[in-house]
């Protein structure tokens, strides 16, 4: 019984914010000479140096508050596919002292609509392609023209670009007058436990702390072994949270050079690992399978990549033996949330048993709880993970009830079903109590799609759960509908839903695992949707096929 802490020596955390910290002096930006290209764009080849990055935010810094008027509280939204650039860019918001919610560009016009408006977002920075549709969100929520600004260095109708703002005045580091345990440096979006996309507030502390703890622990994996100079590809989203830390912040405090890639397409993938000799590659479960399946992959060397790092969702055994015979690099799988600012139990770097998410980071606690009675179990018993720690959330935006349902005391409830394993000495995840559902690492809320299928007029009740399709290594979403009285429950109808949700719902959201049709959706007393029951409907169908 009791709390689980981590076996790793506490990190002593410095009292400052993220922007001050990233461009303090540290042990690795005084190793290496500062005109080390430390972002190389993938497709282009063209590239920033550490100085080049350092010099451009300062100075953009200093535009967001002289040439836009942003001021401390501020919130600037960012849409766009991983930029080179993208480093600097939120460097200069930091420095500007504004809060940055990031997000996903293949949103459709209601879910950019929802994240700009719940969030209170001044001003946006995006890509050229997504004009058309955020100039529309924009002028619904009255962020004006000339607050609506470009990656990239060139203006576009009349849309300027972020190089725009690069003017004489720096804005050097330390900043003053943040305080970096309540000042919150990024809004990030997720559905947590339950409902819709949330804003996840997470404070200048919270990043600090997740740069220093990973840091950390690669220093205690590592230290029998030869340090290698590292080349890190950078594919994952920027605006996610595995993304925004691990290839932005991680990589700009080590100095370690990103080849960033605006979107995961297998040869470009294996061509960049081959040519600027990638060492570190951080994955999700659907790119195992293809790294370990895809016939392109033996064209290429990729003997190079030492470590390649796996979270965001479940990899099984089959996978992980699958993709070890194809590349020898060791596989260190990790967990985390948005609301823990990325991972806070991951595998050492020395490795961890098949299908484990490993051991809790520095600084960091853990309780698993019995889901019915609440009461703190002990190894080997499985209940749900409770966390504590410098990396946990500050709590959601504007949401009371949320932030009730999720802290029980300071403990924060993830949702997800754990075991700690006394023989490996791991933590294992083992299911799923929220109801969210990943495909291929990127969040699909069921009471959004839900809420979408209310509104058919042939749709009297439903249910969306995620089905595990163990080919793709990914769960995909399906819905269970009870059509309105003399509806038929045909084929017919299932397209006509399937296409619905392909009309109003971003692409990773659609309907893939399809529609299966039930005379009532299991409810509790309370009316509360029962999706455990679901998902066994889901298994036992599934188990026919
Ligand atoms: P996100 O906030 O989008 O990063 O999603 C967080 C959720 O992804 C967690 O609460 C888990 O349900 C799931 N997740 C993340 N990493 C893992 C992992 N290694 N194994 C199983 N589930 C994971």
């Amino acid at each position: 019984m009791g709390v689980f802490k981590s076996t790793y020596p506490a990190i002593p955390l410095p009292d400052v914010d993220v922007y001050t910290f990233l461009l303090a002096n540290n042990e690795f930006n005084t190793q290496y000479p500062h005109d080390r290209k430390v972002v190389i764009d993938g497709p282009t080849g063209r590239s920033l140096t550490y100085d080049q990055v350092r010099n451009l935010s300062t100075r953009m810094a200093a535009g967001w508050q002289d040439k836009v008027g942003l001021k401390k509280g501020d919130i600037v939204a960012s849409f766009a596919p991983n930029q080179y650039d993208h480093i600097m860019v939120y460097l200069s918001l930091l420095g500007a002292n504004v809060t940055v919610t990031p997000g996903n560009p293949s949103y459709t016009e209601a879910e950019f609509l929802h994240q700009i408006s719940n969030s209170g977002a001044k001003a946006l920075v995006t890509v050229p392609a997504l004009l058309p549709i955020l100039t529309k969100v924009c002028a619904k929520v009255g962020i004006p023209k000339d607050r609506i600004f470009l990656y990239g260095e060139k203006d576009v109708d009349g849309y300027k670009s972020v190089y725009s703002l690069v003017g004489d005045r720096q804005i050097l580091p330390p900043l003053t007058g943040i305080n970096s345990n309540e000042d919150v440096a990024f809004i990030c979006y997720s559905s947590g436990t339950t409902g819709l996309a949330k804003g996840v507030q997470l404070t200048h502390r919270n990043f600090v702390s997740q740069t220093l703890l990973m840091n950390g622990m690669e220093e205690e994996s590592e230290k029998e072994e030869e340090k290698v100079d590292d080349v890190v590809l950078g594919f994952l989203p920027f605006f996610h949270i595995f993304g925004l830390t691990v290839l932005c912040f991680n990589t700009f405090y080590k100095m370690t050079p990103v080849v960033v890639i605006p979107r995961f397409e297998i040869q470009m993938f294996c061509e960049l690992i081959e040519k600027y000799k990638i060492t570190l590659v951080s994955i999700v479960p659907p790119v195992a399978v293809a790294l370990a399946k895809h016939p392109i992959v033996s064209k290429y060397d990729l003997t190079s990549v030492r470590l390649l790092g796996c979270g965001a969702a479940p990899l099984g055994k089959e996978h992980i033996d699958a993709l070890a015979l194809r590349m020898p690099a060791l596989l260190k799988q990790g967990y985390g949330m948005t609301e823990t600012t990325s991972g806070v139990i991951t595998q050492k770097n020395t490795g961890g048993a098949p299908g484990s998410i490993g051991v809790l980071c520095p600084n960091h606690e853990c309780i698993i709880v019995d889901v019915v009675t609440r009461k703190e179990l002990g190894p080997d018993q499985e209940g749900e993970l409770l966390m504590r720690g410098p990396s946990i959330m500050k709590g959601y935006l504007k949401n009371d009830k949320a932030n009730a349902e999720t802290f029980q005391g300071d403990w924060m409830c993830t949702g997800d079903i754990a075991v700690f394993d006394s023989k490996s000495q791991e933590f294992f995840i083992v299911d799923r109590l929220k109801e969210l559902i990943k495909f291929k690492g990127f969040q699909v809320a069921p009471a959004e799609v839900e809420a979408l299928l209310m509104g058919m007029t042939e749709v009297a009740d439903c249910g969306v759960v995620g089905v595990y399709d163990s080919a793709q290594a990914t769960e995909l979403p399906r819905a269970y509908v009870v059509p309105q009285a003399g509806v038929e429950p045909d084929n017919v109808l299932a397209k006509k839903i399937i296409d619905y949700v392909a009309k109003n719902l971003t692409n990773y959201k659609q309907l893939r695992g399809g529609v299966r049709f039930l005379d009532a959706i299991p409810k509790n007393a309370s009316g509360k949707i029962m999706r455990r029951q679901i998902r066994e409907i889901a298994k036992k169908e599934d188990a026919q096929v």
